[in-house]
């Protein structure tokens, strides 16, 4: 991987793919949301994506950072050993239950619960809570129902009956990471349902999870984090904290995946530009079933041009039915590239180079 770094303006790119993570777009964003967000603790989810120049810039302003594997949690120790951070995921092995300096260790099950207490060692948990609530509009969802995310109310109450026994593992509250792509109304509703649970049990640390919308049909549609930021706020009682952690719509809008027509052919009737990488690269319109948006420059043309990648797959498609006139050569540039892209995908499949990676500061 090469990286290039340009100060002040946009860079050069000599070399097709690549990616270009927009700095100042992203600190303006995210200044943005802290400003919505006030009294709202905000963890980033690392998973979103785990570049380092992108993660030095959220550094200033979340309060902490949420990582989900001990991957992750040593490349985060590693950049910003002072950062408080949060410890989540479905399946964590005794090794990471063990890692040092996790601020909050989020327990997902009565077994991760008991392999926790016989290690003997100390720890600050939130509960991972499936709660039976109707997600409507979610993308995913990763509770409400049979999911082998966290623990149904039942299982809660089962492990405040194992924490009582000891006082080595200090539980302070819930985490509640239910469903993802929901917009700002219908997360409300939900933080809403999730903190008259917690009240009912006492608990006044309440982890709300990621999943904000993004569009990726509409990049203008952004999720209005005012709207949000004050519900919350509404929400919350005195004595409480509220947290979240997002990862998607902070970081999706900062990247673009940048290409060069090889060649344009018509088959059957349609229009095919294939480009320089593709999939292997940016797995997210595969993942997502979408198309990937493209920064349109020139003229709309009439004639939609299908745009796929190099690989000899049909599931290699970054883009279906575009009106843009390309020819070999030509630029295209990958929108809302900067969430779920890289770090998904399936890098060496057909073995292409890698992207190069460029940095507008
Ligand atoms: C993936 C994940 C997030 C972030 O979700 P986004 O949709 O990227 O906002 C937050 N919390 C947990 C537990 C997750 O698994």
């Amino acid at each position: 991987m090469t990286t290039t770094a340009t100060i002040g303006q946009t860079p050069r790119i000599d070399r097709y793919p690549a990616y270009v993570y927009d700095l100042p777009a992203l600190r303006d964003h995210m200044a943005q949301i802290r400003q919505h967000l006030k009294g709202i603790e905000i963890y980033y989810a690392v998973k979103a994506n785990p570049d380092v120049e992108l993660l030095r810039v959220l550094h200033d302003y979340v309060d902490g950072f949420e990582v989900s594997s001990g991957g992750e949690l040593s490349h985060v120790q590693a950049h910003f050993p002072d950062k408080p951070l949060a410890l989540s995921g479905p399946g964590k092995t005794d090794a990471e239950l063990s890692s040092p300096g996790v601020t909050r260790l989020h327990v997902e099950s009565i077994g991760e619960l008991q392999r926790l207490i016989d290690s003997g060692r100390s720890a600050d948990i939130l509960l991972r809570v499936n709660l039976a609530l109707p997600v409507e509009g979610a993308s995913l969802t990763m509770g409400g129902g049979a999911t082998p995310f966290g623990m149904d109310p039942d299982t809660v109450n089962e492990a405040m009956t194992l924490l009582s026994a000891q006082d080595a593992v200090r539980v302070h509250g819930i985490h509640a990471h239910l469903a993802s792509g929901l917009d700002a109304p219908h997360m409300l509703k939900l933080a809403a349902e999730i903190l008259a649970y917690a009240r009912s049990h006492g608990f006044s640390e309440i982890n709300l999870g990621g999943g904000m919308a993004v569009s990726y049909a509409d990049p203008g549609k952004r999720f209005d984090w005012q709207m949000y930021g004050e519900g919350l706020r509404e929400l919350r009682q005195s004595g409480e904290v509220l947290r979240i952690e997002p990862g998607r719509s902070i970081t999706v809008y900062c990247g673009e995946y940048v290409v060069q027509v090889i060649d344009v052919k018509r088959v059957h009737g349609e229009s095919f530009a294939i480009v320089t990488g593709g999939t292997h690269h940016i797995r997210t319109p595969a993942t997502k079933n979408h198309d990937q948006p493209v920064v349109i420059t020139g003229e709309d043309e009439d004639e939609p041009v299908t745009l796929v990648g190099q690989l000899c797959t049909p599931k290699d498609t970054l883009s279906r039915r575009v009106h843009i006139n390309v020819k070999p050569g030509d630029v295209v540039r990958f929108a809302m590239a900067g969430a779920y892209a890289w770090n998904i995908s399936h890098h060496d499949f057909l073995m292409h180079p890698h992207p190069e990676f460029h940095y507008i500061r």
